[in-house]
């Protein structure tokens, strides 16, 4: 079961970035090929289902991963990227981390409005930065259509910051 695969190839590193954050370290899973087109498969299905239009992929480790469900799928890809990074008009949303505080931004020409736009992220964790990432796609008057991650870590209940019916994760934790 893919769930089970990508437990068994997660690396816990503790007390990563800072003391008492027990960090998910998905490169181990990166170096297993198999399981990362089994990943991007189903990814991609529950993302189809969803009738998305778009793909929005958080800086940086949910670009591994929306990249390739963007090009499964052909649809487009919308980079949501750590402030100072993008080159062209922005729409910026500041949010709280598990770990200290920060805004993702996106280009202002991201989409057109009423764009379905799915939001893919490698972690749920809190769920600020996934909120930031949808009041991005609002602020663009998009539309959600869901989202789409490889891990959740539920005790942090990020389910309940985002209040969205539309989450998917694969690895509850
Ligand atoms: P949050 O906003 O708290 O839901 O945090 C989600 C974002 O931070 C994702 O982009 C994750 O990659 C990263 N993140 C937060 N906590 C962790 C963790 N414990 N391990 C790995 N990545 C994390």
């Amino acid at each position: 079961m893919l769930a089970n695969k990508l437990k068994h190839s997660l690396r816990t590193v503790p007390n990563f970035p800072k003391n008492g954050i027990s960090f998910k370290d998905i490169t181990p899973i990166l170096k297993e090929p198999e399981l990362v087109k089994e990943l991007i498969s189903y990814m991609s299905q529950c993302v189809a289902d969803s009738d998305a239009e778009a793909i929005m992929g958080i800086e940086a480790r949910g670009f591994i991963l929306a990249v390739p469900i963007a090009m499964k799928l052909s649809l487009p890809f919308i980079p949501a990227r750590k402030p100072g990074k993008l080159p062209f008009t922005t729409v910026s949303e500041s949010y709280k981390l598990e770990y200290g505080e920060t805004s993702l931004e996106i280009h202002n020409d991201s989409f057109s409005s009423n764009t379905n736009v799915a939001i893919v992220d490698d972690l749920l964790a809190t769920g600020g930065t996934a909120e930031a990432a949808g009041k991005l796609v609002e602020k663009l008057n998009g539309k959600i259509a869901g989202y789409f991650f490889a891990i959740e870590l539920l005790e942090l209940n990020g389910r309940e910051t985002i209040n969205s019916n539309s989450i998917s994760s694969v690895l509850k934790i």
